[in-house]
């Protein structure tokens, strides 16, 4: 009830949510009253959680913010879904992204655009905006987002707050509306890093139904939440730190540094040579499978049908030009160039190639560090409508957490400090494959 009249205070400006349902809501809550009686809460009885709008959920609308999917409800629920429900969770509604998880500010969305809770004028970054929105703002204590090139971790940095992206196959992409298969992964957006850790251990798990899913145990990762940081080398990437990092930023990740080495961490120098290709190879592999994905969106099957067309062809074109916004249709042109025959090589191997050399730096970099410590965007929150006519501007804002998603590894933001703009400003965490404990581990130490 508290989160709900937060939301009904709140949400005229955050606009964080596309469909919410209160009723609904509070008959989970009583469900989960119930529970807590008989002596058989879960993990998550009673917590109010938003989801994604890209998160399948049965009976209940879900846009992936495109007017494609405007009217789309799904026979189905996520696995993801079905974990948190089963965990006791109360759900409160989908959130504002960008139209199928393509941006950095959530303005792409149809459904309209969130807006940061430190400052409803700035964005609240993206693609999972709406999801950072509601928890930043008290609407809901945590939320599912996914990150495909930092779309968990870059809101919740811009918004103050916790974000995890898992291992790539800790978590099972079962029900996710996919845009770049192969980068996708789905994770928690929470408050505090306890928080984030009991998300984890409710979401992880193998599933015969994703199967990129990797079937290894699931830790407890509540666990990892120690004080002390001793015998742990923290590694710091030489090329995050360049030229175009804010120097409050800068200045703010330093200090999360010496957080670190006060309680004993290791901190060392280390290097990631092919960084600097990270935005040209992210901005071809990931739009090259959009373009795959995408394909599906043809007015036949589901999802927005043009009324007017007379012949086949039409019903595509017409169904497409309409149903996807500029940014969507922009991914689905340069993946397609990117995948023709006689670009191929030069565009769509050549950015595999360069995806196995940062994965191999990453490798490298492990030899002489357990983690790493970095900045997750250059800059704070910006206001709105100031990048989202430079897509260019936007995609280089991502140049510090897109490598992560090309290794596949686990990373994470945690809140560091503020910039004097008043703005949140987050610290990066990215560590080997299925190391999640140890990123939570210093994340509850920089808290
Ligand atoms: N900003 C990146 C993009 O536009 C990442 C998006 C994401 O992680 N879903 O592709």
């Amino acid at each position: 009830k508290s989160c709900l009249s937060r939301l009904r205070e709140v949400e005229p400006l955050v606009k964080a949510f596309i469909s919410y349902d209160e009723e609904q809501a509070l008959q989970q809550a009583d469900a989960a009253d119930h529970s807590l009686a008989a002596g058989q809460a879960g993990a998550l009885t009673g917590i109010p959680l938003s989801l994604k709008d890209l998160l399948c959920t049965r009976g209940v609308r879900t846009t992936c913010g495109s007017a494609m999917l405007a009217h789309f409800i799904p026979p189905y629920d996520a696995t993801v879904v079905e974990k948190v429900v089963q965990a006791g969770a109360v759900i409160v509604g989908k959130t504002t992204m960008d139209e199928f998880a393509m941006g950095s500010t959530s303005e792409t969305c149809a459904f309209g655009t969130p807006g940061n809770p430190w400052n409803t004028d700035y964005v609240a970054g993206g693609s999972s905006g709406g999801s950072a929105a509601s928890v930043a703002a008290g609407e809901v204590l945590a939320s599912l987002g996914s990150d495909t090139g930092g779309s968990i971790r870059q809101p919740a940095s811009l918004c103050g707050i916790v974000g995890m992206k898992p291992t790539y196959g800790r978590v099972s992409r079962f029900g996710l509306v996919a845009f770049a298969s192969s980068l996708d992964q789905i994770g928690p957006i929470t408050r505090d890093v306890a928080d984030c850790a009991l998300m984890m251990q409710v979401v992880s798990g193998y599933d015969n139904r994703d199967s990129t899913s990797v079937n290894r145990p699931v830790e407890d990762y509540s666990s990892y939440l120690v004080e002390g940081m001793r015998g742990v080398r923290v590694g710091l990437p030489r090329e995050y730190f360049a030229e175009g990092l804010d120097p409050e930023v800068e200045k703010t990740v330093a200090g999360g540094v010496e957080v670190l080495r006060s309680v004993g961490a290791e901190i060392v120098e280390v290097a990631l040579p092919h960084s600097e290709y990270a935005v040209a190879a992210y901005y071809l592999i990931a739009p090259a499978e959009a373009s795959s994905n995408l394909a599906r969106y043809d007015g036949v099957a589901y999802g927005y049908r043009d009324k007017q067309a007379d012949t086949l062809l039409d019903l595509y074109k017409n169904t497409r030009s309409k149903g996807f916004g500029d940014e969507v249709k922009r991914r689905i042109l340069i993946g397609t160039y990117a995948l023709s025959s006689g670009y191929y090589d030069a565009y769509y191997k050549k950015a595999s190639q360069v995806r196995t050399l940062i994965l191999q730096d990453f490798n490298t970099a492990w030899e002489s560090c357990d983690l790493l410590l970095s900045p997750v965007t250059p800059t704070p929150a910006w206001p709105k409508g100031t990048k989202s006519d430079d897509p260019l501007a936007l995609y280089l804002s991502d140049m510090f957490t897109l490598s992560t998603n090309l290794a596949g590894l686990p990373g994470m933001s945690v809140p560091g400090g503020f910039h004097s703009s008043g703005l949140p400003i987050g610290i990066q965490l990215q560590g080997p494959h299925f190391q999640e404990g140890l990123l939570l581990r210093a994340a509850f130490n920089l808290e």
